[in-house]
């Protein structure tokens, strides 16, 4: 017999709903350590490998996205909508960019490959507004 303790139950979801809660008040794309450090002024034993599993409990359930951008570490992004993503290659801060007429071009580029495409990502790659002020 499975003993379920509910309890607990209701204790990670609970988990689950402030850690989803930080993500979206930030457009940042942050790591799990960046979570693990602002969670912490809501549930302040919480370790790092609970946030790594919590978070992955949410890219499970498609609440939020986990991206690797080339920068080494896993990010995390609540915005659902579909977005372009631009990185910075100096700082590794990630922006989202969604033009208007990008959803348009991004149909027409996968209507014009002769394949079944399922799902498409863009990245930009360059130096954002912050590192080129501080580089001139
Ligand atoms: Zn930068
Ligand atoms: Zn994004």
């Amino acid at each position: 017999m499975i003993t379920v303790n509910s309890n607990s139950i209701k204790r990670y979801s609970w988990q689950r709903e402030a850690i989803l809660g930080v993500l979206r008040s930030t457009g940042e794309h942050p790591t799990a350590e960046w979570v693990h450090q602002q969670i912490q002024a809501v549930i302040p034993n919480i370790s790092l490998g609970t946030v790594y599993r919590n978070l992955q409990q949410l890219v499970d359930a498609g609440l939020i996205q986990a991206y690797q951008f080339g920068t080494g570490k896993m990010r995390y992004d609540a915005n659902q909508s579909h977005h372009a993503h631009f990185i910075c290659e100096q700082c590794g801060r990630v922006e989202d960019y969604a033009p208007e007429s990008m959803s348009e071009h991004v149909a027409a580029l996968m209507e014009s490959v002769p394949r079944q495409i399922n799902h498409a990502e863009i990245y930009l790659y360059g130096v954002c507004e912050r590192c080129k002020k501080t580089r001139s």
